[in-house]
């Protein structure tokens, strides 16, 4: 027989968006169902950089976040970066911290938060098949448990792949706008410091960098990847897997680096859906939030500052939705209008200074002798 659940609030995907959705919404008074296809803890291809924005986010759904955090055993501060080109290098101090945390720890460590409020109902390792929104409320059908969860709004936390956005936003990948991209770890990494992340450029693959991030508690350890734009790559027909390898063998201080290096488990590849393009976000009775709303910054490559402010401002407005009763596509637009105030205006900046600089020949030789100067330093900052 098929039970039937009834909430507030579903968030179909419980990464960093979806449980940051539901712990914004813990004291709301809702009732709240999330759930994944995963079975936790699990892992998520990334780099696994928090920038600064994605703590004080977490510390403003949740506060006492942060000063949690840094004690958890598996997180580690970044105090510095070096950009390394042509045998130059250039160490930023970041204005702030940053830090690293495997996702396999970050995500499960998130859902716990959650599970602890007592204030949501968990399904994990589940498929939704289909999602339907109509004036009365929505209906998720979950694949082999005979259950359906009927609420009045769903929240589309479901990652790069979303079928929350086919299903009910109609939603593609713009090839234009969309990254793929491929890590791994590797151990015993010459001259890696604990408290930097190391990122180097070659002219031959131009503004792709590749990314060297230290892992908590295992010296000389960091995960390393890569990614190239989707056009990019069929363009001139290159295999990420096999330009990941060659990186290394056209950088000489990379060969430097990683010559008694070893490589730890596969070369895994995901794709990044850039927020340089502003697609549907929100609908009647429903919001994307996180990849799902594709709100990767196109400059940096990171995703999850954006993932939990979206998670924040969608959090506002399931709110407002309650307090009038109005569950309309016109109403849904107040969270797109403060998504692109807080999110999608810096998101064109770095996609137009992306494009501007990827169009000037000898970029990265230009870009490298200025690099040291303070205010260009503050500049890229302001873009990550
Ligand atoms: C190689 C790579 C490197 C990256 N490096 C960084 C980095 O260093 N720093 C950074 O900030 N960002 C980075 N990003 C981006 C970052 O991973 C994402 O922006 C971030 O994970 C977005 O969080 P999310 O919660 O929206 O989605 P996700 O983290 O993808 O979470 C989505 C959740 O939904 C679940 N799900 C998926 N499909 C379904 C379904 N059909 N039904 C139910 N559940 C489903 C998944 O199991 C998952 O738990 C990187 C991405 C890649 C690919």
């Amino acid at each position: 027989m098929e039970a039937i659940k009834e909430y507030d609030v579903i968030i179909a995907g419980a990464g960093p968006a979806g449980t940051s959705c539901a712990l914004a919404l813990r004291d709301s008074g809702l009732r709240i169902a999330i759930l994944d296809k995963s079975a936790f803890p699990r892992d998520k291809v990334c780099g696994e950089l928090m920038h600064k924005k994605t703590v004080e986010n977490l510390e403003k759904v949740y506060p006492g976040f942060k000063k949690d955090f840094v004690k958890f055993p598996k997180t580690l501060v970044l105090k510095h970066t070096i950009m390394h080109y042509k045998g130059r290098d250039v160490m930023y101090d970041w204005e702030g911290e940053s830090y690293t945390c495997p996702r396999y720890e970050l995500d499960n460590y998130l859902l716990n938060l959650l599970k602890e409020t007592g204030k949501a109902d968990i399904y994990t390792k589940v498929i939704p098949e289909q999602y339907t929104a109509t004036d009365d409320g929505v209906t998720v059908t979950l694949k082999d448990k005979h259950l359906t969860l009927k609420g009045k709004l769903l929240i589309g936390a479901d990652g790069v792949n979303s079928v929350v956005k086919k299903q009910l936003a109609g939603g593609r990948v713009d090839k234009q706008h969309y990254i793929g991209a491929v890590r791994t770890y590797f151990s015993n990494i010459k001259d890696l410091k604990p408290d930097t992340s190391e990122i180097f450029f070659n002219s031959k693959y131009h503004l792709n960098c590749l990314w060297v991030f230290p892992v908590e508690g295992k010296p000389g350890m960091a995960n390393v990847g890569f990614g190239l734009l989707s056009t990019r790559m069929s363009k001139r027909k290159i295999n990420l897997k096999e330009a990941f390898y060659d990186y290394f063998k056209v950088s000489p201080e990379l060969g430097e680096k990683f010559k008694d290096a070893k490589q730890e488990g596969p070369l895994e590849g995901f794709g990044v859906s850039l927020g340089s393009t502003i697609g549907t976000v929100s609908g009647s009775r429903f919001m994307l939030i996180g990849d799902a709303a594709s709100l990767t910054n196109p400059i940096s490559g990171t995703g999850m500052g954006n993932a939990v402010v979206s998670a924040r401002l969608a959090a506002d407005q399931v709110k407002r939705c309650f307090d009038t009763n109005n569950f309309s596509a016109t109403n849904m637009l107040n969270y797109r209008e403060q998504l692109e105030k807080e999110v999608y205006n810096e998101l064109t900046r770095s996609f137009k200074a992306q494009r501007m600089l990827s169009s000037i020949p000898y970029v990265l030789d230009i870009g490298f002798g200025l690099a040291k100067h303070n205010w260009i330093k503050k500049k890229i900052q302001s873009m990550v």
